[in-house]
């Protein structure tokens, strides 16, 4: 059988695994001590903040079908908040979300766990360097341990550090040069009195904001309440060289001017800073492959910019792997 490194526990990566299990040996490593990438979750004390993606959607008919399984067993239910759109200039009014929304439970990072059950996964554990050896790619880490010697290696990191670690000769260098991603920041409020508010969840226009959504009345998470705030990315590209003091206090005066006296004073504040959150410009292709050298790479800034896409471009680039594995076995 041949052997496959994945870089990546996030949905792409995991995913792409379970494809490839049967047909070679997998081994995914994943820098955070967790699963999910941008898909994650993160605890402190009583509360519980899904900072990452809020939610997904299913479009293609292989995304609902994962979505049914999980569904039917506890992992994923659809959330049907109350949504408001709100602009600091004008009065709230109500959304419609006219397709079903999904969220994990108990928290969004969870999926990539249980669906890596049957997986061998290294967490904490990055990737530094890939060295070209007689026998194939020899995997890194920063202080020079190695990580062992793949036949394949498959980077589902986002499209500027899969460029920074794919070796020189990837045939793709280029097209990951297209890519174009606006950070975020996640602001966590915890509160020890529930803010009073009209909405589950908010999409925010004309603001340094971008999204609120109450986490605690996402179904199956702990009473304790607590509000993810994110800002808009556009935004956040202004502000990525501040100190996240300086923009958790502009993001906490945002919510102010649009939350009044709904919001009384959090009792735990917490900020995150992702540089690679969102896919601006992705690319058209649902992955790249370089057969000759044995290096691909996949995730949602192939083909678009959600969890659905990332899970997408991976089936897509698995589907293929199967076959060319199944070729050289
Ligand atoms: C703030 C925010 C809000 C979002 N909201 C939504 C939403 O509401 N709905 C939606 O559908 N999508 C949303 N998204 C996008 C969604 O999270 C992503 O599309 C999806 O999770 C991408 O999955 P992925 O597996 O392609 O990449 P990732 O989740 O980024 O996984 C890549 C993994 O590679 C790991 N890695 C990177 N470099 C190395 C290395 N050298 N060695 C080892 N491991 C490495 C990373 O730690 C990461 O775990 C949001 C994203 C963010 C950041």
């Amino acid at each position: 059988m041949k052997s496959i490194a994945i870089i990546g526990a996030g949905i792409a990566g995991i995913t792409l695994a379970r494809q490839l299990q049967d047909s070679a040996e997998v081994r995914v490593f994943e820098k955070s001590r967790g699963f999910g990438g941008r898909m994650a979750t993160r605890r402190s004390g009583s509360f519980h903040f899904d900072h990452g993606a809020q939610f997904f959607t299913a479009r293609s008919k292989q995304f609902q079908k994962l979505i049914n399984d999980c569904v039917a067993e506890n992992q994923i239910t659809a959330w049907q908040p109350r949504v408001l759109t709100l602009d600091p200039e004008e009065k709230p009014f109500k959304r419609e979300w006219f397709e079903p929304h999904y969220v994990a439970v108990p928290g969004m990072n969870t999926l990539c766990k249980v669906l890596a059950q049957e997986l061998k996964v290294s967490l904490d554990t990055q990737v530094a360097s890939i060295e070209a050896e007689e026998q194939g790619w020899m995997l890194k880490d920063y202080v020079g341990n190695r990580l062992g010697q793949f036949d394949w290696v498959i980077s589902t990191a986002p499209a500027p550090q899969t460029d920074e670690l794919l070796p020189e000769c990837f045939a793709h260098k280029a097209a990951l040069n297209e890519v174009d991603f606006s950070p975020c920041f996640s602001l966590m409020l915890g509160f020890e009195t529930a803010p009073k508010l009209n909405f589950d969840a908010a999409v925010v226009r004309n603001s340094a904001l971008g999204w609120i959504a109450s986490n605690c009345r996402k179904q199956n998470r702990p009473d304790s309440s607590s509000l993810l705030v994110h800002s808009d990315n556009e935004w956040a590209r202004t502000q990525f060289e501040c100190s996240t003091d300086v923009v958790r206090d502009r993001m906490l005066a945002a919510c102010a001017e649009l939350l009044g006296d709904q919001m009384p004073p959090p009792e735990h504040i917490a900020i995150h800073r992702w540089k690679y959150a969102k896919a601006e410009t992705s690319l058209e292709d649902d992955f790249l492959l370089d057969e000759p050298n044995r290096l691909a790479a996949c995730g949602d800034w192939c083909g678009g910019s959600r969890v659905e896409d990332a899970f997408v471009s991976a089936l897509k680039l698995g589907e293929r792997l199967k076959t060319i594995c199944c070729r050289e076995a």
